[in-house]
């Protein structure tokens, strides 16, 4: 069956890790329509919190640039969430999602970034071009059936 999208928001805003946490409330207020459990909650914002932290510390190494975020409502109680920068890209991405990987040389990174995202979203995706941006597609699932 076809789903009907109900709502959608864009935000841009700065690379700026103190909009990081601002990006997580935006994206559980839209969220909010659906009633979610807290764990589901939590999980999103976690993803987004990721998502948003690579184009920070990433895309935007020593610069500020500009981040995307587009949020997606459907009927069948789902919502998209699409982060997108115009930064550095990456070279390789299959080795950039695998657990582990990390191109941090100051050893504060984990390199779970990606596998977090791809375990905590009902679909995930991403894609990039060196010197142009990336982006990363997540959906979740908020019906009752769902419900962690
Ligand atoms: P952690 O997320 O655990 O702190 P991490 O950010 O290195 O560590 P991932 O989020 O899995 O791990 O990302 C893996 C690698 O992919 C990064 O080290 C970086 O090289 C690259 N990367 C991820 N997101 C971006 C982005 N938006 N722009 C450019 N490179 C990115
Ligand atoms: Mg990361």
């Amino acid at each position: 069956m076809k789903r009907n999208k109900i709502n959608e928001m864009k935000v841009i805003f700065d690379s700026k890790s103190e909009n990081e946490s601002l990006a997580r409330y935006i994206c559980a207020a839209f969220c909010a329509t659906f009633d979610p459990t807290v764990e589901a909650l939590a999980d999103i914002k976690c993803t987004v919190s990721e998502a948003v932290t690579n184009c920070v510390v990433h895309a935007y190494r020593d610069t500020v640039g500009k981040i995307y975020m587009t949020l997606k409502a459907y009927d069948d109680a789902t919502v998209t969430v699409s982060i997108r920068d115009r930064g550095c890209g990456i070279d390789d991405l299959s080795r950039a999602r695998e657990p582990l990987f990390t191109t941090d040389a100051a050893g504060e990174r984990s390199g779970m970034g990606f596998p977090i995202m791809e375990s905590l979203s009902e679909r995930f995706s991403v894609t990039s071009k060196p010197q142009r941006g990336t982006q990363v597609n997540m959906t979740f699932k908020l019906d009752k059936n769902s419900k962690r």
